[in-house]
This record gives C-alpha cells, sequence and structure tokens, in this order.
C-alpha cells in the first residue's frame, strides 16, 4: 500500500517538473520526497520545512491535485506536512482538552486556509515569522487594515500555530473590548484572581479591534502594564486595529508609541484576481460540488469591500444549491440565489446615511457576515447581533420600525419591535451587552 501511495507522489512530482521551468521546480518540489502516511483518501507528504509546506498549499495545491487526478481514478488529494507537525497531524490530532490550557482560537483560522495575494503577502509572511519565532523579531506585531481583510484570522493563525508546536503555551486571544470589561469586572469586584489567571503568564496575547480600547481609560493602564510585562519577558503580542498605530484616536500616547516599536504591517483590499482565489479555495473547502469558474468571477465582481462578504456570498450561492436539490451551479442559478443580496446593495442606503455602515460595523464585531445579518439562519451566532442592529437603527438613528424591517432583509415592523425592545430590558442587567452596544455606537458616530 505504502509504495503505492509513494509512487503516486513520484509520479505526480515528475508530471509537474515537466510544468515548471526548473528553477521553480528545484526550489519548491525538490526536496519534497517522502509519502509518510495515507489517511481517509489524503496521502500526507513530508515537506522540508514550513515554509515550502505553505507555499506549495498556498500556491500549487490545485495544480498538484489537478496532476494526480490525471493519475488515478480515485478520490485522493496530497497534504503537506513538517517534521515537527507528525506527531500531531498524522495520527490523531489531539483533541483540545489534552491542552494544557483552554484556548479560544477558532482552529479554521489557520495559514493553510489563508489565501495569499498582493494586498496581504507582507502582512501573511510577517505573521508566518512571528509564528515561527514568537517574541524574537516583531514585538509587538501590529495589523491594520479594513473591515474583513482578515486581520483576526491572521492574528489567530498566529496563536494555532504557536499552539501547533506546542500545546503547552498559554495563548489568549481577547477583543480590546473583552479586557475592558474584564478588567472593570475584576476592579467593580474587587476581585483580581480570575483576572490575573487570565492574563497572567501568559506566552502570547492576541488583541483584537485595539481602537475599541478607547472606551475605558483605567483599562489602558492596566494595559499599559500587562504590555511592558510580556514585552520584557519576550512574550509575543498581537495587536489588530483599524487604522495604524499613530491614528488611534483616545488611546494613550505612551501605548499608542509602543504599538508602533515591533513592526507594523497593513491589509488591503484585494484584487478581482485575488478575490477569485480566495472564492475557489473556499468552494473547495466548503462543498464537493464544482462551481464553474464564471461564477466565481460573478461573485468577485459584484462583492468587492471585503472578504467576509465575498464568503457570505458563495455561502448562499452553495446553500440554494443544496435547498433547491442540483449540483449544476450555473451563472443563472447564482445570480437567481444572490438576487436579494445584490438588490439589498443596490437599494441600501448610500454611505452619506451612515447607517448603512452600522451593519458592517456590528457584522465586524461579532466576526459574522451582513448577509448573516440580514438573513433568515436563526442561529444564536447571528440573532443578538440581529438583535442589537434593531435597537441601535431604532434608538440611535430614531428610524421607524418599518424601515428598519426593511433594511434588516425585509422583515415585519412586529419582528423589529419585540427586538428592539429585548435588548433594551437585557442591558440593564447585562453589564457586557450594554457595553458591547455602546461600543458599536461609539463606532458608528
Ligand atoms: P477582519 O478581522 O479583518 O475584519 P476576518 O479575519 O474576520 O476579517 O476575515 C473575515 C472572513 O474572511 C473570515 O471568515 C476569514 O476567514 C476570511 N478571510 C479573510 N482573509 C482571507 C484570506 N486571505 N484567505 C482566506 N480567507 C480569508
Ligand atoms: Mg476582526
Amino acid at each position: 500500500m505504502e509504495t503505492n501511495y509513494q509512487e503516486l507522489w513520484n509520479k505526480t512530482k515528475e508530471a509537474l517538473s515537466r510544468c515548471y521551468d526548473e528553477d521553480t521546480f528545484s526550489g519548491t518540489f525538490e526536496e519534497v520526497k517522502k509519502v509518510i502516511k495515507f489517511q481517509n483518501g489524503t496521502i500526507f507528504v513530508l515537506a522540508p520545512n514550513v515554509y515550502i509546506k505553505t507555499k506549495l498549499y498556498n500556491m500549487y495545491s490545485e495544480k498538484i491535485n489537478d496532476v494526480l487526478k490525471t493519475l488515478t481514478p480515485e478520490k485522493l488529494k496530497f497534504k503537506f506536512v513538517t517534521e515537527s507537525e507528525i506527531t500531531k497531524e498524522v495520527p490523531t490530532s489531539l483533541p483540545s482538552t489534552n491542552r494544557l490550557y483552554l484556548n479560544n482560537l477558532n482552529e479554521n483560522f489557520n495559514f493553510e486556509s489563508f489565501v495569499v495575494g498582493e494586498s496581504n503577502m507582507f502582512g501573511y509572511r510577517m505573521s508566518m515569522n512571528v509564528a515561527e519565532q514568537p517574541g524574537l523579531i516583531a514585538n509587538p506585531l501590529y495589523i491594520f487594515g479594513g473591515v474583513g481583510l482578515g486581520k483576526t484570522h491572521l492574528m489567530q493563525a498566529i496563536g494555532n500555530y504557536i499552539l501547533d508546536k506546542d500545546i503547552n503555551k498559554k495563548i489568549l486571544y481577547v477583543q480590546a473590548n473583552d479586557f475592558i470589561v474584564d478588567y472593570s469586572k475584576a476592579t467593580q469586584s474587587g476581585n483580581m484572581l480570575d483576572f490575573d489567571e487570565k492574563y497572567g503568564n501568559l506566552d502570547c496575547l492576541l488583541v483584537d479591534d485595539i481602537q475599541m480600547l478607547e472606551i475605558g481609560k483605567k483599562s489602558q493602564q492596566e494595559f499599559f502594564k500587562l504590555f511592558n510585562d510580556l514585552i520584557n519577558r519576550k512574550k509575543q503580542i498581537v495587536i489588530t486595529s483599524d487604522c495604524p498605530a499613530n491614528q488611534l484616536k483616545g488611546i494613550m500616547e505612551r501605548l499608542t508609541s509602543r504599538f508602533s516599536s515591533g513592526m507594523t504591517v497593513d491589509i488591503k483590499q484585494p484584487d478581482l484576481e485575488q478575490r477569485v482565489n480566495i472564492l475557489r479555495r473556499k468552494a473547495l473547502e466548503l462543498s464537493t460540488k464544482k462551481v464553474p469558474d464564471e461564477v466565481l468571477s460573478f461573485i468577485a465582481e459584484n462583492f468587492t469591500d471585503n472578504i467576509r462578504e465575498l464568503e457570505g456570498a458563495l455561502n448562499r450561492v452553495l446553500g440554494h444549491s443544496e435547498v433547491c436539490n442540483y449540483d449544476d451551479i450555473t451563472l443563472e442559478r447564482a445570480a437567481d440565489a444572490l438576487e436579494a443580496l445584490l438588490r439589498y446593495k443596490k437599494t441600501a442606503p448610500k454611505s452619506s446615511e451612515n447607517y448603512e455602515n452600522v451593519l458592517s460595523i456590528i457584522a465586524n464585531f461579532y466576526n459574522i457576515s451582513v448577509n448573516d445579518l440580514i438573513s433568515n439562519q436563526r442561529k444564536q451566532a447571528y440573532v443578538l447581533p440581529r438583535h442589537i442592529a434593531m435597537y441601535i437603527l431604532k434608538e440611535h438613528f430614531k428610524l421607524p420600525y418599518k424601515k428598519i424591517g426593511q433594511i434588516l432583509g425585509n422583515r415585519d415592523h412586529t419582528t423589529i419591535m419585540s427586538g428592539c425592545t429585548k435588548i433594551e430590558n437585557e442591558i440593564k442587567t447585562d453589564r457586557e451587552l450594554k457595553m458591547a452596544v455602546d461600543t458599536i455606537i461609539k463606532k458608528v458616530d
């Protein structure tokens, strides 16, 4: 058995050597030799190092698996792993309960699932370097860029990578807003134990959306202490933000100046080609159905602002094919599936009316898409943000229920009313929720 797969890789390599010039081939494929395991249709091949591994994954995996298809009728694919991953990745990966510290990272946010293009190449490379040598080369790493462009993904990829190498590392991901909530809870109750347990002795701290720190002055002092302690102990800090450090408002200067003392990278908007690449990859990950290029282009042309929206649109197309039970995804069907969204984009209020923004701010805050927010899905992860949207549009923008209903995917005005009432009542007792709503309101102003 084993030799068979080895042979298959050898043959694939041979075929690949004919597709690329000598330098490209030897720079990437030469040292990728050994098949180490076969499991569930996946052939694991040893990559000499993590750079080659991710290069293979990001730039060549499609080609490689295309070649493979010409060599065998079986439904197989190659996966590349490095030496250090073998023990964990290949047999059965360790359940997270075996990890010494609980972590709140999303395992799907890793380097392999991150599509690299011009807009994020530098950020990606720096993040990889930081993940390889945490605390040593860029501390803090400060990543900034617009909504839905992959900041959280990249930051968590660093955490996941460090954790994959050493499950005993204590890694904490927090939104800056969580930090404020934790700190004010601790000071109000006079009990710092939970706080210290959570933030003490970290190996790596990932703080998402640092601009939100603006609303907690006392927390900034505390954050300053934490920050210095970690830097002094050469522990990695990664920060994301919607703007460069020197443009952060309402955050004390001794903090912002330290934010820029490590390395700053920015993530830009992906161009059309990259958007298509991202969609192609996501389509492969999400479904076995073939999504034709013209459909990918159609989506990429219509959803241009950010990757979260792009993903949402693709999901919608795939969801449509499930619900309506067809395999042949055509341009017409895709357009059909996206009709409501495209209409929403056209009729949505112009940006001069800043409540348009509110939806993407809320979606971003909860790491979901605007599509999810206005969809009919009842997942808890969507319902709360949706109710918050209703509440803010009502209380803050003073829009009539009917109008809010229209904005939020044509909902009935009674639905909107009950959503508003719910949040209005809950924020009276739920401090965290109140803080979240206040933060969002601050952002939309
Ligand atoms: P941000 O934090 O900048 O608002 P996220 O990191 O939450 O954006 O990204 C939004 C969505 O887009 C996530 O589902 C993420 O996985 C996806 N995404 C972003 N950038 C990429 C990329 N380069 N490759 C693949 N998926 C991406
Ligand atoms: Mg984010």
